[in-house]
């Protein structure tokens, strides 16, 4: 049996969130480009997952 509790995707979506935190921790803003509309994000949550509110709140599959 193999441990596969440790996926490199996981771990990668991981680091990302922990680095934007400690980035706003430090007082510094990160922004992404939304890859649905290419609006700038700003917000955590956003930024972590490169797709804006309004663009996740839509169907996705168009
Ligand atoms: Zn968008």
């Amino acid at each position: 049996m193999r441990d596969y509790s440790q996926s490199n995707a996981d771990a990668d979506d991981r680091e990302e969130t922990k680095f934007i935190a400690e980035a706003h921790e430090r007082g510094y803003r990160l922004a992404v480009r939304c890859t649905v509309c290419g609006h700038w994000l700003v917000q955590a949550d956003s930024v972590a997952a490169h797709v804006g509110p309004q663009c996740r709140g839509k169907a996705v599959g168009r």
